[in-house]
């Protein structure tokens, strides 16, 4: 039997089981998928081996801690520099950042987009800025503080006060602001001229209807939170614990039903 885990800190609201336990179960898989609370990050390494886990996922606060123990590293990981997907080969690590191309797929949807506006400037944020770029979309960032704006060599930073409203395809809020609050990702006055000049609006928080949604709703902004994102970097992570030896139809279809129920 294969045994994976998804690590994290808190970890005990994490739907990762749900959806890979289902998965396995639809695909006739003999393994299983449990959640670890990691108190400590020097311990990741250790306590991957110690439980002789196949793979693991890695949720906040140690993608950037786990991308430092891997032996080879996928070219979304390397660039971004965290991963959420850890692969034991042969006794070697290897680290992939699902999220990036988990977002791309989600929003596929939308169509064609040329520009993108980021709110926000966290690991998510750099994720999402490197998959935006691998398609040659202009990304953004918009945020309310300074302190990580070498994180984003490939796009102009702007903070809240010298930001000037320009036309985007799609505004990101990529931000934890309405995750366990009410509290919009920019002041409420410039994410309505945002949205004013915006086509279509992605939350990456799921599974709420948050203040940055409720507003774009508002102004008749087509938009979607981060449930499919989820979903999808859900489907990769399974498919690479499988060497991509699966049908990720298959797994997508079964981890959309563990979703809903
Ligand atoms: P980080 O802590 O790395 O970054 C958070 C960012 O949000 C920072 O730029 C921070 O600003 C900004 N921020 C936080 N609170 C506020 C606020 N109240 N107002 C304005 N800006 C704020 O977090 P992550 O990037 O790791 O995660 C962000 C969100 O993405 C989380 O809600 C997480 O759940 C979600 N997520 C969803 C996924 C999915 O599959 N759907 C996958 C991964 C993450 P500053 O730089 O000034 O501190």
């Amino acid at each position: 039997m294969k045994k994976f885990a998804v690590f994290g800190n808190p970890i005990k609201h994490s739907i990762s089981p749900r959806l890979h336990n289902y998965a396995i179960k639809e695909l006739g898989l003999d393994a299983f998928y449990s959640r670890i609370l990691l108190e400590d990050n020097i311990k990741l390494k250790e306590k991957f081996n110690t439980l002789n886990l196949d793979g693991a996922n890695i949720t906040i606060p140690f993608k950037e801690d786990a991308f430092k123990v891997c032996d080879h590293l996928d070219r979304y990981a390397n660039h971004i520099g965290s991963i959420n997907t850890l692969v034991k080969k042969n006794n070697t690590l290897y680290g992939y950042n699902t999220d990036a191309p988990g977002f791309l797929k989600a929003i596929e949807e939308f169509g064609k987009i040329n520009s993108a506006l980021i709110l926000g400037a966290g690991g998510t944020a750099k994720a999402l800025a490197y998959a935006l770029y691998t398609k040659n979309i202009k990304a953004d960032i918009l945020n309310r503080s300074e302190k990580r704006k070498s994180n984003f060599k490939q796009s102009n930073f702007y903070l809240w006060d010298d930001f000037k409203i320009e036309q985007y395809d799609l505004v990101i809020n990529s931000t934890s602001a309405g995750l366990v609050d009410e509290e919009y990702p920019v002041p409420k006055e410039l994410l309505e001229d945002i949205f004013k000049n915006s086509s279509f609006a992605f939350d990456v928080i799921y599974n709420k209807n948050t203040p940055f949604l409720r507003l774009a709703n508002s102004f008749k902004i087509p938009n979607k939170d981060g449930k499919d994102m989820l979903v999808y970097q859900a489907v990769l992570a399974l498919n690479f614990f499988y060497n991509s030896n699966l049908d990720e139809k298959k797994i997508e279809i079964a981890m959309k039903k563990a979703i809903s129920l």
